[in-house]
């Protein structure tokens, strides 16, 4: 991370804050100001170096993935989702372990975000997991229960929800490491559902080059970060949440399982990433992964052009395809196959080749003149959606979709 935030500073993208701000709302409220600038703070809470909308727009990720803001659902399909090619190497000696410490998360600069929220939340954290030769690595939001546990809301039926349940059934702890500030695209593949453990090889194919990742004292493989936090998720659970989430709406509480940690592993004057909740790079984050899956599968029924998940749609529940349409139906095929690749996405329009996807103007305008609504809508209800979405009962839901094509 900070090899990526010297770059950053370098091409003069990167805000400076060095005056002394409150890692208690004050930090995030800036972070959220400056929404689509990175941010770094030399002194949260007097003493913290704290790096804040790393991954803040389409240009910055277009830009480490060597295509254009414009190509990076197309150029992702084009990927190995597997992360074929990909190398990971495991090495025995990393920056991150310039100082080792015992446990003591006061000493980081875990922000509070929002008032509603039930604490204090590491957001930029990569949980690498490992069990039966597989290593998974997800983000999770975290919740500080005191100095030494976290509270993980882990969602079922995710890779790490089920890693932690088949530990429990065997009556073992799940070792994990926790890494946080590690590079931009590692977050990436760490976001993207992948096949079981394949998130490092496929970050190697993101990186277009070697992942290098070392062994923590409790044996589970990293990657270089600023801190990483070693521990293991427990059978205990805690109360997790509130959690101002994607949409900017309160999450509710759950019986989250509880890590408890055994070590801190840091660079010396670590940058601590944190991801401001219902942010831009929130959003990016959560959303682009899915992109490339709603172009495959549409790929399988139409020439598709491009996908895109809307701002207005929080990056996460509204998608635009893009589509040449050979014969008539196929848009209606699209907006199948695209609630098939994203089970959270609640609308999807398709549009013709002409129509910029970018541009909601110009989705609109296709919807205003080639849509006729007895013919051109499909509506499924009753159907899982998002948690996410405030409006779901439950995460049921109604999905509706559009053929905005001409025809
Ligand atoms: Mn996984």
């Amino acid at each position: 991370m900070r090899a990526y935030k010297d770059k950053l500073k370098e091409t003069g993208a990167l805000i400076e804050i060095k005056h002394s701000v409150s890692s208690r709302y004050e930090a995030a409220s800036i972070g959220l100001k400056y929404k689509d600038k990175p941010v770094f703070f030399h002194a949260v809470d007097g003493i913290h170096r704290v790096i804040m909308n790393a991954v803040c727009s389409r240009e910055v990720l277009a830009d480490l993935l060597g295509t254009t803001p414009y190509n990076i659902a197309p150029y992702l399909a084009g990927l190995p989702e597997s992360g074929e090619g990909g190398e990971v190497r495991i090495i025995e000696d990393s920056g991150t372990k310039e100082e080792i410490e015992e446990p003591d998360l006061s000493k980081l600069p875990i922000l509070r975000y929002f008032n509603g929220d039930g604490g204090a939340y590491i957001t930029g954290g990569v949980v690498v997991a490992e069990l039966d030769g597989i290593r998974n690595a997800s983000i999770h939001r975290m919740l500080v229960l005191d100095n030494k546990r976290l509270a993980v809301r882990l969602v079922p039926p995710r890779h790490l929800y089920k890693m932690h349940r088949e530990a429990m059934e065997r009556g073992e702890d799940l070792k994990v490491g926790i890494a946080i500030g590690v590079a931009p695209l590692i977050l990436l593949a760490a976001a993207t559902r992948v096949p079981p453990g394949r998130e490092f090889e496929y970050a190697s194919v993101l990186m277009n080059k070697p992942v290098e990742l070392f062994r923590l004292d409790n044996g589970v493989a990293v990657p270089h970060a600023e801190i990483v936090i070693e521990g293991y998720i427990s059978r205990d659970r805690a109360k997790e949440g509130p959690f101002m989430d994607i949409t900017g709406t309160y999450d509710k509480i759950r019986e989250e399982p509880v890590i408890k940690l055994t070590r801190v592993y840091h660079r010396s004057n670590p940058i601590y990433h944190a991801i401001v909740p219902s942010g831009a790079e929130h959003r990016l984050l959560m959303g682009v992964p899915y992109e490339p899956l709603i172009y495959r599968a549409v790929e399988r029924v139409a020439r598709v052009r491009n996908v895109v998940l809307t701002e207005g749609g929080c990056c996460y529940l509204h998608a635009v395809v893009q589509i040449e349409k050979e014969v008539e139906g196929e848009a209606k095929n699209a907006i199948i196959a695209a609630f098939a690749a994203h089970p959270s996405l609640k609308l999807v329009v398709v549009v013709d080749s002409d129509v910029n996807i970018f541009k909601p103007e110009e989705v609109e305008y296709a919807i205003a003149t080639r849509v006729r609504w007895s013919e051109d809508v499909v509506t499924i209800p009753g159907v899982r959606g998002s948690s996410l979405d405030p409006s779901s009962k439950n995460g049921v839901t109604t999905k509706v979709g559009i053929d905005a094509t001409r025809g």
